[in-house]
């Protein structure tokens, strides 16, 4: 009896100590890895302030300059601010509304910058604009045409003598095309809003950044390391900016510690392979956290940025200052595929540092450069010069890359293809840029390559092509055909499918086919978006009824949020198929939310007062601030497929996912993960917290009658499942 309690006794030293010595390991690095994770949730939380704050900042001056537009480019103020100078008029139209909070100060000025008359705070003024505005004010005129026949709004953020101030400037031009100014000389209009310490902090709660304000301003004891440095469009500072932290970080913690204890327990119950696996992914994490958040805008083997920080670099340079000049080139090398078939990979890769490597001697500093994936590279110029600029380059890497390579020994003979696109009214976006600039690329590929080419608008099939698909899209409306795919979004735990997301198809009956992606911009383009969400929509409540344990979840599209009976409609639609609202789920993307963020929180509201509930699509590729998201208390958040990509291709960027995954919590949603493709993404996303995942690993959209055959065979997802099932069990 003794012996035998003895025994057990030892056995239980021999098994409990370790596995105690063990949880306390286990501990100690957890706690290790949530300082990463928490303060990889601050970083996260940090730059999306910080970018909120630029695009409030940006919002003001393009407010001021859409109002000031409107005033300057208008019949009656040429009729009465030339020759007859009325100045009735001026006071009655500008000058007391300087008091009502839009703009503060009005001015009229001549060609050298005097005012002829100015208005503030509702009265005339006598100030000159030039001391008013300071050396920002010469350099706002310069951006000016003088020829007093094109019209063109010049506008920043600047520094007056009142503080911080949203300024524009046009010349004052008839609206009617035909009618000509009799004078030679222009005249200009001046509004600006100065943005002091009342307007920064009402800007804060509207972005929902908290004690927003600016520095000279906080006492110093604050010791924030939130801050901002606003500069003009000419790149020179203004002002400092901070705000409060919103302890994000510390609220990660918490709310991570449940499932970190949930974690050690799993792992002490069972120190099976996949869990010490597990266990080492995790504490490589603790590693390289400072390098996280780099980590994502890094191309590992050339060490320059990649896509997404290029494009992201190009576009807030480009919403930084209006009519920014860019230039992008786009670069791809003649003859790579031989190099890898001839040579090895490794030849092949050492090849593409080399290129990177010169291509960062050759470009300037202001420049962005990027690899882009493969054997693409990309670039891009900013600056009045920047053309000129761009073709230098060109001319350049050409040169460099046509003579031969030694690598290792042997000599590898490549050449570049280059293509160029300049930015123009129609294209600001970083991404039609690029776009434009691939056009042209495969133009000078056809040309024999080693050389580059300029975009051209007759280059360009994507127009016509658009307007044949809208044609087509047309009659497909008109016979209500349209086929609908179904793809199961499933309980990350129960392997239990929840839902489907519904996913407009190109019919199959029509002979061609488009993805989505492409048809829907040209139905948003050619104003069909609304009919064709409506027949989705329709479609979708009548395929609902042979599921009626599933949720439905629908995509809405921003613009159809400018449909004043979006709701009502939605509502006809739910009575004539007998479907219940409580089973839908509308999913909005993060963009339309800041452009539009009044009308989508009264569409919200009215769809939640129906029972539907509401998802935010896409997260992680925006920039709302997080305390801005949580204004629209989404009940869902899906996480980008970009990101389920991140979390599995490396161990150190799991922390940013994981980061992402604890924000959504934070505002209290449900977190489903996009795009899960593998196993090991499933299994991934499923320990960063994510109860819901979608993605091929467990199907594919499926027409209704294959959901409903899924459904039928179980309404699990066993197969797919059973290792993710087996793993958490653990
Ligand atoms: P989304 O809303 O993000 O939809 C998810 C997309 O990811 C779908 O592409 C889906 O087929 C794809 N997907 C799902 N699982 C995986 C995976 O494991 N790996 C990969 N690589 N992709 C996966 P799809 O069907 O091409 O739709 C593209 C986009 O078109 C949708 O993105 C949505 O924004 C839009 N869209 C589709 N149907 C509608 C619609 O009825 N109305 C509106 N307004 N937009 C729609
Ligand atoms: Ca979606
Ligand atoms: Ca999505």
């Amino acid at each position: 009896m003794f012996k035998f309690k003895r025994r057990r006794s030892l056995g239980i030293v021999f098994v409990l100590l370790p596995l105690i010595i063990a949880s306390m390991g286990m501990m100690w690095g957890n706690s290790v890895m949530l300082d990463g994770i928490s303060s990889s949730v601050e970083k996260v939380d940090q730059t999306r302030n910080q970018q909120a704050i630029r695009s409030a900042f940006n919002n003001e001056v393009e407010r001021i300059a859409s109002l000031l537009s409107d005033n300057a480019k208008w019949d009656d103020a040429v009729d009465h601010a030339y020759e007859t100078f009325d100045e009735a008029w001026l006071l009655n139209t500008w000058g007391f509304s300087t008091a009502d909070g839009n703009y503060d100060s009005a001015f009229v000025i001549d060609a050298s910058g005097k005012s002829l008359i100015g208005f503030q705070a509702g009265k005339k003024s006598f100030e000159q604009p030039s001391q008013l505005y300071g050396n920002s004010f010469s350099r706002i005129l310069l951006d000016l045409p003088s020829d007093a026949k094109t019209f063109a709004v010049s506008r920043s953020a600047i520094k007056s003598k009142l503080g911080v101030a949203a300024i524009a400037v046009a010349p004052i031009l008839p609206h009617t095309a035909d009618r000509q100014l009799t004078s030679k000389e222009p005249r200009f209009l001046i509004f600006s809003r100065t943005i002091d310490a009342a307007a920064l902090q009402a800007l804060g709660e509207q972005y929902v950044i908290k004690d927003l304000a600016y520095v000279d301003e906080v006492s110093s004891s604050t010791g924030s390391n939130h801050k901002l440095l606003l500069t003009d469009r000419w790149g020179d500072a203004i002002i400092e900016m901070s705000w409060a932290t919103n302890n994000l970080g510390q609220l990660a913690r918490q709310s991570y510690f449940g499932h970190s204890v949930i974690a050690i327990a799993l792992l002490l119950a069972a120190m099976t392979p996949v869990a010490i696996a597990l266990r080492r992914t995790l504490l490589k994490l603790e590693r390289n956290e400072n390098d996280a958040q780099t980590l994502a805008r890094r191309d590992t083997l050339s060490n320059l940025s990649n896509r997404l920080s290029f494009m992201e670099g190009v576009q807030s340079n480009l919403n930084a200052t209006p009519h920014l000049r860019c230039t992008v080139m786009l670069i791809d090398l003649d003859g790579f595929k031989n190099i890898n078939d001839i040579f090895d990979h490794a030849i092949g890769d050492k090849l593409i540092r080399a290129i990177a490597a010169g291509l960062e001697c050759i470009v300037d500093q202001d420049c962005k450069l990027a690899r882009l994936g493969g054997d693409e590279f990309a670039i891009a110029v900013f600056g009045e010069q920047a053309e000129q600029r761009a073709i230098a380059i060109a001319e350049n890497i050409v040169m460099f890359v046509a003579e031969p390579f030694n690598l290792d020994g042997r000599f590898a003979v490549v050449g570049a293809s280059i293509g160029i696109a300049e930015s123009d009214s129609d294209a600001f976006e970083a991404q039609e840029l690029l776009r434009r600039a691939d056009i042209a690329m495969y133009a000078a590929k056809e040309s024999g390559g080693n050389g580059h080419r300029f975009y051209k608008k007759t280059m360009d099939f994507k127009n016509s092509e658009n307007a044949s698909i809208a044609d087509e899209l047309r009659k497909l409306l008109q016979n209500a055909d349209f086929d609908i795919n179904y793809q199961p979004l499933v309980n990350s735990s129960s392997g239990e499918i929840r839902g489907v997301e519904a996913l407009a198809r190109w019919p199959q009956s029509s002979s061609k086919r488009f993805s989505p992606d492409r048809f829907i911009a040209v139905a948003e383009q050619f104003g069909m978006i609304d009919q064709l969400g409506q027949l989705i929509t329709k479609k979708a409540f009548h395929d609902a009824a042979l599921w009626p344990k599933l949720h439905i979840a629908v995509n809405i599209s921003p613009l159809q949020l400018s449909n004043r009976h979006l709701v009502a409609e939605i509502v006809a639609l739910s009575q004539e198929a007998g479907f219940d609202l409580r089973r839908l789920e509308v999913e909005f993307t993060e963009a339309v939310l800041i452009k539009n963020s009044k009308r989508v929180r009264e569409v919200i509201q009215e769809l939640k007062n129906l029972g539907v509930s509401v998802a935010l699509d896409d997260f992680g590729s925006g920039y709302a601030s997080v305390g801005f998201l949580r204004k629209f208390n989404f009940d869902t958040i899906k996480l980008d497929r970009s990101l389920t990509r991140l979390a599995a291709s490396n161990a150190d960027a799991m922390m940013i996912v994981q980061g992402a995954v604890l924000i959504a919590k934070g505002l209290k949603a449900k977190v489903v993960a996009e795009g899960v493709e593998t196993e090991e993404e499933a299994k991934i996303m499923r320990l960063a917290g994510c109860s819901i995942l979608q993605g091929y690993y467990f199907s594919k959209p499926l027409t209704a009658g294959a959901i409903t055959d899924l459904v039928m065979a179980s309404p699990h997802l066993p197969h797919q499942l059973e290792s993710v099932k087996q793993f958490s069990s653990k």
